[in-house]
């Protein structure tokens, strides 16, 4: 299926019409939400949207709030985040080689400046007449040298300065792609490092799979235990996650309950291998209340897996990673499906579901 570029206005149309049915004011943050949604470029989003409603009938104004700050202004913040930061990190790399440069040339200055006072030393005995002329000369020479090195110190201490800033800042770049809750890449670096990743696989030819990871009725769950308990458990899934992923492999949380995992150089036998590990060990892994150590039982996870291939986008890989997670939950949970093992009728209710 070719997907066709969708004039904006139609776009803007069915978040219009999806705002009235969901009976939200068209507000402008409002606007933005279900443009976001309508536009279909956001699974996660969508997701969110799809729990509200089917939890709770409508979503509510408070939900719609949150949705806004978690998936469009959080979002934007981080990438402004970046964009500063990378600039900020071209300067501050100029200005570090002009510094060095002039440090070098202050320095060279002041070792010529050195052997000309001596030489000058040596003229004014040969010839006493013009010694009285030359000492004036040695004197602002001297004036000069103490002021370069003087100056070089400066210098040195505003390198060592400009390190300790571009050091902070590379920090807080790397915070704003990482996810707080559980420390491993957030969204944002998820969606570089997929563009990016598929970019270099179509040029090498090496296979790159994605597994799309879901903690099976984690509702049930925070309902159960609260949603804290439910937060100390996505903290601990990533761990088990992360443990089993390696090298050039990046675990992202995607959303909620869902992680995704991006896999250069694997072949789709491979990927379900490792996601069958993956799953292996997070269902085996029991889990504590960490003040009160009362046995919460254990958690499962569904889990997709997508190969890329020739004339895919992020979006198209995505979604036949999303199918076969889908279809993982339907066929009993606890379970990785490969895409192969997806048919047509999977796709078509996973897309009746979203
Ligand atoms: P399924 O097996 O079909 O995935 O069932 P589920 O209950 O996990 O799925 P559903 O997608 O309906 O619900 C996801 C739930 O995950 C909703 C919410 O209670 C929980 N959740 C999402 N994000 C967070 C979070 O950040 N913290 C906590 N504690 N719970 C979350
Ligand atoms: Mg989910
Ligand atoms: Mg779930």
């Amino acid at each position: 299926m070719t997907v066709g570029v969708e004039p904006s206005h139609r776009i803007a149309e069915r978040a219009l019409e999806a705002l009235k049915e969901a009976d939200l004011a068209a507000t402008p943050r409002n606007f933005e939400v279900w443009y976001a949604f309508a536009e279909g470029k956001n699974p996660a989003l969508a997701r969110d949207i799809q729990i509200a409603t089917d939890e709770f009938g409508k979503v509510s104004q408070k939900a719609a709030d949150q949705f806004y700050r978690h998936h469009i202004q959080h979002a934007d913040l981080s990438r402004d985040v970046i964009d500063l930061v990378t600039r900020f990190r071209a300067e501050v790399s100029d200005l570090h080689d002009m510094i060095e440069q002039t440090g070098e040339h202050t320095a060279g200055y002041n070792a010529t400046l050195g052997d000309l006072s001596t030489q000058l030393r040596q003229t004014t005995a040969e010839f006493p007449a013009v010694g009285k002329l030359l000492e004036g000369v040695i004197v602002v020479a001297k004036d000069m040298h103490s002021q370069n090195e003087h100056l070089e110190s400066r210098l040195a201490d505003s390198v060592t300065e400009i390190n300790t800033l571009q050091r902070n800042v590379e920090n807080i770049q790397a915070e704003a792609m990482k996810d707080p809750l559980t420390g491993v890449a957030n969204r944002l670096l998820f969606d570089t490092e997929l563009e990016r990743q598929m970019d270099e696989a179509k040029e090498t030819g090496a296979p790159l799979s994605l597994v799309l990871a879901d903690i099976d009725h984690f509702k049930r769950f925070n309902d159960t235990w609260g949603h804290q308990t439910g937060d100390q458990v996505l903290r601990l899934v990533a761990e088990v996650m992360n443990a089993n992923v390696k090298g050039q492999d990046l675990l992202a949380r995607y959303g909620g309950e869902e992680f995704a995992i991006i896999l250069p150089d694997t072949t789709l036998q491979n990927a379900v291998t490792l996601a069958n590990h993956i799953r292996e060990a997070v269902e085996s892994r029991r889990l504590k209340k960490r003040r009160t150590e009362e046995d919460l039982g254990t958690v499962t996870m569904s889990m997709g897996v997508a190969l890329c291939r020739k004339g895919d986008t992020a979006e198209t890989l995505i979604e036949r990673a999303d199918q076969s997670l889908y279809a993982g939950k339907e066929t009993g949970r606890n379970r990785v499906v490969s895409e192969t093992e997806v048919k047509g009728d999977w796709a078509q209710k996973r897309k009746g579901a979203a």
